[in-house]
């Protein structure tokens, strides 16, 4: 071994060490002892600067960590050696997170399907000790004030719609579900530089594994490499996986803002260059998602407090147009299909205003927005899952729910093939795992896309048609209930049933 690899060598060791320590005190996910690295090199015939796990998981992000937690969690798969390979310094991160900080303005909705798979890894009672907010109600409509629609919980006899977590908290629970799982993962805090995934058995002693090359200069080998490091996958670049997509030419502007009183409804208004969203997130706050034309987020972003909770109050009720009018008596439109058994139950409920904004608690930060598809999420050695396979518009708080459908799909078919002696990195497994979730997936971004697309226009006929479209999903009951349940995440397409 050169000076050079030999200095890198160390510094890793070194780096992993210092994890171990803080991940010990903090989260205490158990890395392995340098014997696990000796033994698992040993079993493979190979030195200790090359260690050989069976899943090396690129991007330890919500979506990375979901699929190692659910792995670890499993009792076909806890026994795995998995790797995580990230730089991120929130895996290393001992910070406790305080209750009473006003809460970061990167948040996710997670829908009732995803609360009930992080319940399943234990990783939901460490969300419940924290900041979240649960919400049974959802108010959408639009600058014309031609209609509205009111969701309700009860509608499909649930007791909440979704609940918004802060994200720092949902990877923190993932850790959590790590450290309470009789399993071995070991992070290696560096990037993925490079992949090989069919070396030659003259330059590996490893035969068919997949070798990575992590920005310390270290290997290690995989039987499954998988892709979670997000949109510009570094992973899906090497496997040669290309995709398909485009800029929607529009910025979304994130944060947290404070009201007088607490909010328990989720509300989105469309405003001509886009939708805006006030989510609650618990006590006096609520979290800001305004999409908008790139020159208006640079604008917004740079004017002063005052004036921009302005912009937000007028956004959120009569800038650009009227409220909608409540439906107080009188037949219903679509009368036709609104007897008592087709109308939703809060077909009744009246249009209100959102709570008025009166301070900003975070920073502003701006995100641009854009629709990705990889075109295949698996080869040989390799699967990608999360904003690594596909990003989308969050006007509907999809994203990670999609992301976190995929690991655990993933999780399950590595169980399956566990189960039957298979080979983990075989492509004919892991195409199981893509024909479970590309539909899945493909329907609900042509949806999303759909929207987006219809809801950019401002054109008279097609503003009326969208009023019908909020009249139809406020009184149908059967259309209702499948948009809420498709919405929870339950697999079935939003149509009438
Ligand atoms: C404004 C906005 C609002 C949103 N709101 C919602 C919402 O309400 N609900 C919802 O479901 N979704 C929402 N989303 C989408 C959601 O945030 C993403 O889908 C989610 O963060 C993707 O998670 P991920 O783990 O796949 O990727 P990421 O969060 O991007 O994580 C990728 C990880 O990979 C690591 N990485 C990258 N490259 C490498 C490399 N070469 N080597 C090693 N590691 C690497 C990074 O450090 C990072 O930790 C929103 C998105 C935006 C922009």
């Amino acid at each position: 071994m050169n000076r050079i690899t030999a200095r890198k060598v160390a510094f890793n060791i070194h780096a992993l060490k210092s994890a171990r320590r803080t991940l010990c005190c903090s989260s205490g996910v158990k890395l392995p002892s340098e014997d696990r690295d000796q033994e698992l090199s040993d079993k493979h015939g190979s030195h200790t600067n090359h260690p050989v796990h069976d899943v090396a998981i690129v991007g330890g992000g919500m979506v990375g960590m979901a699929l190692a937690c659910s792995l670890a969690n499993t009792p076909l798969t806890k026994k795995l050696s998995v790797a995580i390979i990230d730089s991120n310094p929130a895996l290393l991160s001992g910070d406790v997170i305080k209750k009473e900080d006003p809460p970061d303005p990167r948040v996710s909705t997670v829908t009732p399907a995803t609360i009930a798979l992080f319940k399943d890894m234990g990783a939901w009672k460490y969300v419940e000790e924290h900041r979240h907010a649960y919400f049974d109600k959802m108010q959408v409509w639009d600058y014309t004030g031609l209609g509205y629609t009111k969701y309700n919980a009860r509608d499909i006899n649930k007791e909440v719609l979704g609940c918004v977590v802060e994200n720092k908290v949902l990877h923190r629970s993932l850790l959590s579900g790590l450290q309470n799982a009789d399993s071995e993962q070991k992070i290696y805090h560096f990037k993925l530089n490079s992949m090989t995934t069919q070396p030659s058995s003259s330059s590996t002693p490893h035969g068919s594994l997949a070798k990575l090359e992590l920005s310390d200069g270290h290997s290690l080998y995989a039987k499954l490499v998988v892709g979670a490091d997000g949109s510009k996958s570094r992973v899906k670049e090497l496997a040669g996986i290309t995709s398909t997509g485009w800029k929607y030419s529009q910025n979304a502007i994130i944060c947290t803002v404070q009201h007088t009183q607490e909010n328990f409804c989720a509300w989105q208004r469309f405003l001509p260059n886009g939708p805006i969203a006030l989510l609650p997130i618990g006590d006096n706050f609520s979290n800001i998602v305004w999409t908008m034309s790139p020159d208006e987020s640079s604008n917004r972003k740079s004017m002063s407090e005052l004036e921009f909770v302005e912009e937000l109050n007028r956004a959120l009720d009569s800038g650009y147009g009227p409220r909608p009018k409540s439906q107080l008596s009188g037949a219903p439109p679509f009368s036709w299909l609104t007897n008592s058994d087709r109308t939703a139950s809060s077909a009744d409920d009246l249009f209100e205003a959102a709570p008025k904004i009166t301070k900003l608690a975070s920073e502003r930060m701006v995100f641009p927005l854009s629709l990705n598809h990889a075109n295949r999420y698996a080869s040989k050695r390799v699967a990608i899952i999360g904003d690594a396979a596909h990003t989308v518009h969050p006007l509907a708080g999809q994203g990670v729910n999609m992301g976190f459908g995929d690991a655990f799909s993933l999780s399950k078919v590595i169980s399956q093939g566990i189960a039957v002696g298979s080979d983990i990195g075989e492509l004919s497994l892991l195409k199981r795992y893509e024909s479970e979730r590309k539909p899945a997936n493909v329907t609900m971004m042509a949806i999303l896309d759909g929207f987006q697309k219809a809801y950019s226009i401002d054109f008279g006929p097609l503003n009326v048609l969208r009023a019908a479209a909020f009249q139809g999903a406020h009184y149908i009951s059967p259309l209702k209930k499948n948009i809420i349940s498709y919405a929870s995440g339950e697999q079935r397409f939003p149509l009438f049933s």
